[in-house]
């Protein structure tokens, strides 16, 4: 099994200190029975260029990534990852980026929504709650032009915003259960038409939110909208998170109806089957 979605020490929102190499990345990979990972440390491109995002050292992550792949040979596939935020912000420097590095798989994310810091920094606990429907609107927008933008492979934690609402004590905000497949039908079916990838971001498992991104409901409208090219990324900020929640979250694509699971290299997607066969 590929796990499509991890960070290392040079990942921005890892305090220096913290966080792993990619060779212990490889090797807990190793050891937790995974076949593939794909390294994709944080690119959030418009924080970087104001300030609030610490810069990616893409020679070094190259590098560290190149040497990972000639040292595990044969033992595990490494692949060059990023993960890029807020595309549609910079197009053009996203692209350039792009093109600057080879990669194997590229992960669009949406973080933030333009005018604010991401979710994640944004204290919403007093927000009138016209403003945070408006932002849950303007997410939706953001994703929808990050689509139309393209030059990406994998659509990344979709519901982002929902952990940070119910972080800060939101509990009626745009309601995902209600409203869930309205809000996102237009996503997944662009989605679908664009041949992206959707990815199913097990880090809610482990999180106060305890459901994949996105969650069973959307998972399933997606299955009926035709969707069948899904990954799985554990998102993992450390070596042990590896593969975290990937034997429920699989089991859970099968029951839905899921066969297959995507796996890209050189940017070109490839499926296999689902299995169970990590520990
Ligand atoms: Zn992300
Ligand atoms: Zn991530």
């Amino acid at each position: 099994m590929f796990d499509i979605h991890s960070h290392t020490q040079y990942s921005g929102d890892i305090p220096a200190g913290k966080g792993n190499s990619v060779r212990e990345l490889c090797l807990s990979a190793i050891e937790k029975g995974l076949t593939g990972i794909a390294i994709t440390d944080h690119f959030d491109i418009d924080g970087i260029r104001d300030g609030f995002f610490p810069p990616l050292d893409h020679e070094s992550v190259a590098r560290d990534i190149m040497d990972a792949k000639e040292e595990f040979k044969g033992r595990l596939t490494v692949l060059h990852g990023i993960e890029l935020g807020q595309a549609t912000h910079m197009p053009e420097e996203s692209h350039e980026q792009l093109r600057s590095q080879p990669y194997d798989i590229v992960l669009g994310s949406v973080h933030a929504v333009r005018g604010i810091i991401d979710f994640y920094d944004t204290d919403m606990t007093n927000m009138p709650q016209s403003e945070y429907v408006a932002l849950w609107e303007l997410y939706l927008k953001e994703m929808l032009d990050t689509i139309e933008w393209g030059n990406f492979d994998v659509l990344t934690h979709i519901t982002y915003p929902k952990r940070y609402y119910l972080r800060d004590g939101i509990t009626d905000f745009p309601d995902i259960k209600g409203k869930g497949r309205e809000y996102f039908e237009p996503i997944l079916k662009a989605v679908i038409d664009k041949g992206i990838t959707l990815e199913c971001n097990t880090s809610g498992l482990r999180q106060n939110i305890g459901e994949c991104l996105p969650n069973r409901d959307l998972l399933e409208f997606y299955y009926e909208l035709g969707g069948r090219d899904i990954t799985l990324g554990s998102d993992a900020h450390k070596a042990i998170d590896l593969g975290a929640g990937f034997v429920e979250a699989s089991e859970m694509l099968r029951e839905i109806g899921f066969r297959y699971l995507t796996k890209f290299e050189s940017r070109k997607k490839d499926f296999y089957s689902i299995q169970e066969d990590i520990k």
